[in-house]
């Protein structure tokens, strides 16, 4: 073992050998003991670390203190005092779900677990009521299909983890190094052209996770999606597990039908797309095939560095080969594989669908697609889309990973009265191409790591470019303020990245843009490069609407997207 530890990582190490938690060398009594699982794996991770003289990071650290799950009943005595935390705790609360965001706001950010991005109406009128009562009067839709709640002061903290659970809602473990928001296809159940409904696969592995504390802790953020080849796209392949519906012609020694396939290691913000890596699963055991690629990932993650501390990481230094044998040493069985000419062409999406009035496969029933502004809705519009849910669809609400809402199940002689009722609201269920595809983060309104503010930009381009250079054609436009890229910038035909823009040689700067072109996601899969640099925010909405019109005067027809 390596002499090179910090007194902290020795501490840490000698604590737990003796039994000890690391935190005030108090004995832990048996009775309290964690299970095995987590510790195993996380203390196994934690002597490779240390055996190569590397050192952990502060996350790292901060679990091994204490555990966050063990820690709050200190947190609510926190709370109670409307303090806010230092930065361990505040890690410690994204466990729950919740983020101290100062400087950006002196609050916190609370973001859920939705499974599929499904909610009955009741829900979703209980998130609008929460948003009011503990938050600043809004609600986002984020782009994993999540609801995010905001400018929740310290004191509320608590109130708002136990309102979400009195909703049969969750929020734990959707921050920090945990397993975030399961997604699947927005329209699953209702699509005419799914090959699965996704829901059941979706809330299988939420409870999966919920109720196993080894599978928190992870050495960095991890994400699951479940596509059933509908319609509106799940963005699976952006995902660190991506199962995609595929059908399984006759294959040798393989049942024909539906099965999942295994897409594994999805991180668009490091430009890398979820790859193919030839797996099919049989629908009912892609839960226990993700807790095993997990399994493989909390073991052998890099917990030194941050920036390396994703599955793809693990997969570019092992390989797929050697990563699907771990994975099979734990699963006891081997995976099975099949070629590509054995799997059906997917049907394609379609990138307008998740807006307006579309046919179900129930005859006589429609879903309809509401248009958010950049995801950002009130606690009225809210319960205006819950009653109207409630009242003539099936009682139930999708969120969309392109941050907007459907109201499923509603019958033909109920459509115009619910679209009147939505108009009624301030919302729209039309959009023009450039609103239909506009997606950003939560910007510098709210996120300090925001190096300009997305959603207004975001705004400002699309009242821009509606007039000055209109579009015929399903476009995509994504703000992201930082590398983080929430909102996924290089999948956007045209992506734009916060930046400080300079504007003279005094070090002066302004919030502005690079601007990329060419990405692309699902069948036209692409990584945007970079076009412009250091555009300021105000000249945004000009820049882009130059390449709209060089886009539209140069393609080959209204099939040929940004990246060919
Ligand atoms: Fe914040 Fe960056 Fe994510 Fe935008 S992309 S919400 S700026 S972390």
């Amino acid at each position: 073992m390596s002499v090179d530890f910090t007194l902290d990582q020795k501490r840490y190490l000698e604590g737990f050998a003796a039994g000890f938690s690391a935190r005030g060398g108090q004995k832990t009594p048996p009775a309290q003991a964690q299970p095995m699982g987590p510790d195993a794996a996380h203390f196994s991770a934690q002597d490779r670390v240390m055996a190569a003289g590397g050192k952990l990071n502060d996350q790292e650290k901060w679990k091994r203190e204490e555990h966050p799950f063990d820690a709050w009943p200190r947190l609510v005595a926190q709370a109670k005092e409307n303090a806010p935390p230092k930065p361990a705790d505040n890690f410690r609360w994204r466990y729950y779900g919740l983020f101290y965001v100062a400087p950006a706001q002196d609050s916190y950010m609370c973001r859920l677990r939705i499974p599929n991005g499904a909610l009955t109406h009741w829900q979703f009128a209980g998130l609008a009521d929460l948003a009011e009562n503990y938050g600043g009067g809004y609600l986002h839709v984020t782009t994993r299909a999540n609801i995010q709640i905001r400018e929740i002061a310290p004191k509320n903290s608590t109130n708002v983890v136990e309102v979400i659970q009195d909703l049969g809602l969750w929020s734990k473990g959707s921050g920090a190094d945990n397993i975030r928001n399961i997604t699947g296809t927005p329209t699953a159940g209702v699509d005419p052209q799914e090959l699965i409904d996704t829901r059941p696969y979706a809330r299988a592995m939420h409870h999966h996770i919920l109720n196993d504390r080894s599978l928190y802790g992870l050495p960095r953020k991890f994400n699951i999606a479940f596509d059933g080849a509908g319609l509106i796209g799940a963005l699976e392949d952006t995902n660190d597990i991506g199962f995609q519906a595929v059908v399984v012609n006759d294959a040798h020694g393989v049942a024909p039908g539906v099965y999942f396939r295994l897409a594994l290691g999805g991180i668009t913000g490091h430009k890398d797309f979820a790859r193919d890596t030839g797996v099919i699963v049989p629908p009912d055991e892609a839960v226990e095939l993700a807790d095993k690629v997990l399994r493989v990932f909390i073991e052998h993650g890099d917990r030194t560095n941050r920036a390396k501390a994703r599955l793809k990481y693990v997969l570019d230094t092992w390989g797929f080969d050697k990563f699907l044998a771990a994975v099979e040493e734990k699963l006891g069985r081997k995976l099975l594989r099949v070629g590509a000419n054995a799997i059906a062409i997917r049907p394609r999406q379609d990138r307008a669908a998740h807006i307006g009035v579309h046919r179900q496969k129930q005859a006589g029933f429609n879903w309809i697609g509401v248009a958010l502004p950049v995801g950002r809705f009130t606690p009225e519009q809210a319960r205006g889309l819950a009653e109207i849910a409630r009242q003539f669809g099936d009682g139930g609400l999708r969120l969309t990973v392109w941050q907007n809402v459907l109201i499923t199940g509603v019958a033909d002689e109920h459509v115009a009265e619910s679209v009147a009722m939505i108009e009624a609201l301030g919302l729209s269920t039309q959009a023009s191409p450039i609103r239909a595809g506009l997606i950003a983060c939560t910007g510098n309104s709210g996120c300090r790591f925001a190096a300009a503010d997305t959603k207004r930009h975001a705004e400002e381009i699309a009242a821009y470019c509606e007039t000055a250079a209109p579009i015929d054609t399903p476009i995509n436009i994504h703000l992201t303020g930082c590398h983080h890229s929430c909102a996924q910038h290089y999948i956007g035909d045209i992506g734009l990245i916060g930046a400080r823009v300079p504007v003279n040689d005094e070090g002066d700067t302004v919030e502005g843009y690079h601007i990329l072109v060419g990405g692309g996601f699902a069948d036209d899969a692409g990584i945007a490069a970079e076009f412009y640099q250091n555009v300021k925010a105000e000249e945004a909405p000009v820049m882009v609407a130059k390449i709209l019109r060089a886009y539209r005067k140069n393609r080959a027809n209204a099939d040929e997207t940004f990246v060919g």
